[in-house]
C-alpha cells in the first residue's frame, strides 16, 4: 500500500466513526477496541490506531491506559472551565496585540473561507473543528505558537459537543463574528476585536451548554425552584426543560462590557463550546 492510500484508508475510517457518531449511533462514553475496530474494516491495527489519533487530535475520542479508547464525554464542568480558560488567553492575545500583517490578514479571511464552505456542505464535522480552529489560526496570526498549541488543545475538548449541538443557523453566527473580529482587527482597532470576542465566546459557551447533559439534578432543581424568580426568567412560550436559565437568546444584543473584560458575562453560569484539531487541513 502506498503512503497515499494508506492515509486515506485511516481518514476512511475516522470519517465513517465520526459520522456514526452524528447519527447517534456511537454514543459519549462508548468504548472503542482496536482490535474489534480493525476486524470490522478489515484493516491492521495500526491503521485503527492512526484513524483513532485524527480523531483524538479533533477531540471527539479519548485513550486511557485503563478504558483504552473511547467517544469523549464532555462535561458541563470541563467546558466550563475550557471556556474561562480560552476567555482569559484569547482576550489577553488581543489586548496586547501588534497589528496584523497583510499575510496574516490573508490567512484569516482564507480560513473564514473554508469555514463559509464548509457551513455551506453538510460536513458537520468539518464546520465544528473549523470553527474552532478559526480562534487557534488568530492566535498563530498573533503570533504566538506556544499559546496556540494550548487553545488547540483547549478548543478539541469541546467539538464533540459542537458537533453534536451547534445548529446550522448557530454556525452561520459563529462564522459572522469571526467576520466582524478580523474586519475589527484589520481596521487597527484592539477594543472592538476584544469585545466582539467576549461576546462571542459568550455565545458560543451559552448556545452549547444549555443542551449538554451534565447535570444529574437539572430537572428536579428547575422544577422546584421558586417559582415567581421561574416566572420572571422563564418567556412567555418556554417549555420548563433545561433551556429556561439561558438568558442568551438576547445574545446579538451588545453586551455592555468593562475594559478589563475577563469576568463572565451574566448569561454564562455553564458551558461547553466550539471546536479543533489540525487533522483536516492535510
Ligand atoms: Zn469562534
Amino acid at each position: 500500500m502506498t503512503t497515499d492510500a494508506h492515509n486515506k484508508t485511516s481518514l476512511q475510517i475516522a470519517t465513517r466513526i465520526t459520522e456514526s457518531i452524528l447519527a447517534k449511533q456511537l454514543a459519549p462514553g462508548t468504548r472503542l477496541g482496536e482490535q474489534q475496530l480493525a476486524d470490522l474494516f478489515g484493516v491492521s491495527r495500526t491503521l485503527i490506531r492512526e484513524a483513532l489519533m485524527r480523531l483524538a487530535a479533533r477531540g471527539i475520542v479519548q485513550v486511557s491506559a485503563r478504558r483504552g479508547w473511547f467517544v469523549i464525554e464532555p462535561t458541563a464542568a470541563e467546558a466550563r472551565e475550557a471556556f474561562e480558560a480560552r476567555r482569559v488567553i484569547e482576550l489577553g492575545l488581543l489586548r496586547h496585540a501588534r497589528p496584523l500583517t497583510k499575510a496574516a490578514l490573508a490567512k484569516l479571511h482564507d480560513h473564514i473561507a473554508q469555514e463559509q464552505s464548509a457551513i455551506a456542505g453538510d460536513d458537520v464535522g468539518a464546520r465544528s473543528y473549523l470553527l474552532g480552529d478559526f480562534h487557534v489560526c488568530l492566535c498563530e496570526c498573533l503570533g504566538n505558537s506556544l499559546l496556540s498549541d494550548t487553545l488547540r488543545d483547549l478548543t478539541a475538548r469541546t467539538t464533540l459537543t459542537a458537533m453534536l449541538r451547534q445548529s446550522s443557523s448557530q454556525a452561520v453566527d459563529s462564522c459572522e463574528d469571526h467576520v466582524h473580529i478580523v474586519a475589527a482587527l484589520e481596521r487597527g482597532d484592539i477594543d472592538e476585536a476584544e469585545r466582539l470576542m467576549l461576546d462571542h465566546l459568550g455565545i458560543v459557551e451559552s448556545t452549547l451548554y444549555d443542551l449538554a447533559p451534565s447535570d444529574p439534578l437539572g430537572a428536579l432543581r428547575t422544577a422546584l425552584s421558586p417559582v415567581s424568580a421561574a416566572k420572571a426568567r422563564r418567556p412567555a412560550t418556554a417549555t420548563a426543560d433545561k433551556t429556561i436559565a439561558t438568558p442568551a437568546k438576547t445574545k446579538r444584543a451588545t453586551r455592555p462590557v468593562a475594559a478589563g473584560g475577563l469576568s463572565r458575562p451574566a448569561s454564562l453560569s455553564h458551558a461547553v463550546s466550539h471546536s479543533t484539531g489540525k487533522e483536516l487541513k492535510k
